[in-house]
């Protein structure tokens, strides 16, 4: 602290004078080397002598001035250092939120693909289940029609055989019942193919 300090804000007194008298006069020079306060006379005074001559003086107000500013910057320097701590803060605070809302978003994604896949699963299920029941029983109309078919050959060959070698007796005996096993055929037949028939739609 320096000597000029004590006389109390703008008001600062020559250091040299107020060693001297009870009230000393104003200063209005402040020497940067000395680090001391002049009134105008001292001022002179102290410009004169060889060995302060060369000795930077500059008016008392300026000194005050940077005095002043100084203390300002160093007082938005702290509050604005301050300030750090908040925006690291808010980053952490933002950064934690996002993290919360992107771990919702996540849960409810999964959610939803997994009762999606559910329903896959049982759509499938179901499908697989009638198509199995179904064609179990296409698979046994297939077998009837076969054996129709094998049966039809059978009856076909025997009215040939009855056309080309029978012998009255042997058609007057037989065709009644070659006539009544052919509609019996046709009956069945008829009966197969239309149970079949729901599945072609
Ligand atoms: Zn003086
Ligand atoms: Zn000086």
């Amino acid at each position: 602290m320096s000597a000029g300090e004590d006389a109390g804000e703008g008001g600062d007194v020559c250091d040299v004078c107020s060693g001297e008298a009870a009230s000393a006069p104003p200063a209005t020079k402040y020497c940067l080397k000395c680090d001391q306060f002049y009134c105008d006379q001292c001022s002179r005074c102290h410009s004169k002598i060889r060995a302060t001559a060369s000795h930077v003086v500059v008016p008392d107000e300026l000194q005050n001035q940077v005095k002043s500013d100084r203390e300002k910057i160093t007082e938005l320097l702290k509050k604005t250092g301050g300030f750090l701590p908040c925006i690291e803060k808010d980053k952490c605070d933002l950064v934690k939120r996002l993290a919360d809302v992107e771990r919702q978003i996540n849960t409810a994604a999964d959610k939803s693909i997994e009762a999606v896949e559910r329903d896959r699963a049982k759509l499938l299920s179901q499908v697989e289940s009638i198509k199995l029941k179904r064609v179990r029983q296409l698979e046994t109309v297939k077998q009837e029609v076969e054996q129709h078919l094998a049966s039809l050959d059978s009856l076909r060959q025997y009215a040939e055989t009855l056309l080309s070698s029978g012998t009255a007796g042997d058609m007057t005996r037989s065709a009644n019942s070659l006539h009544s096993r052919a509609e019996e055929l046709a009956t069945k037949v008829t009966s197969s193919v239309t149970c079949t028939t729901p599945f072609f739609h």
